[in-house]
């Protein structure tokens, strides 16, 4: 089940892969603005949400910012654990509004309990994934790669059923996928 992942270590361990992987990648690209190097500038976190114990590399966010003077701009790659500055992971973000649909009141409460997530706060992401997400220029373009079209309405589950493979596959595609929208404001000071 989807809630036993939030408790897997592997599972996190992945994600964090995942990150360095794009924190690499950006940082061979050198700073956009000025070409100079990237220097290591990350934003301590801590996200609420996991079910497990986990070192304090899970507790950063990469980010860099520019070696040169005059420029320092920070570049913040995209990332498959941070959504924004939510303070929940972005698996969380992403499973909780999952199991909202046609769950009881009573089962949405255990949920609550178990992610820590009150009630309000899943209906802030639901109104978020059908609202703001799909407002995005990124979802503008990445919806036309879908046929039949996304429902909306169903966000996210409905996207999540486009990827294939086991549950944890899908949700790491999934998280993938929407990097674009996670990184908050890349070369802003
Ligand atoms: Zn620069």
């Amino acid at each position: 089940m989807y809630r036993d992942l939030l408790a897997d270590a592997t599972f996190h361990q992945l994600l964090l892969a995942c990150d360095a992987d794009l924190a690499d990648a950006a940082r061979a690209e050198r700073c956009a603005l000025c070409g100079g190097a990237l220097h290591s500038a990350c934003y301590p976190r801590k996200p609420r949400g996991r079910s497990c114990r986990l070192g304090p590399e899970h507790d950063r966010r990469f980010s860099f910012c520019c070696a040169v003077d005059g420029c320092r701009s920070r570049a913040t790659p995209p990332s498959l654990r941070f959504l924004g500055r939510r303070v929940y992971l972005a698996a969380v973000v992403v499973l909780v509004a999952i199991m909202r649909h046609g769950v009881t009141a009573s089962r949405m409460d255990r949920l609550s309990d178990v992610v820590g997530v009150d009630r309000r706060t899943v209906e802030r992401w639901r109104a978020w994934w059908r609202g703001s997400f799909t407002a995005t220029p990124f979802w503008q373009v990445a919806r036309a790669t879908f046929m039949p079209p996304i429902d909306h309405e169903r966000l996210p589950a409905s996207l999540l059923a486009r990827f294939t493979g086991d549950d944890a596959d899908r949700l790491v595609a999934l998280l993938r996928f929407i990097g674009p929208v996670t990184g908050g404001c890349a070369h802003a000071r």
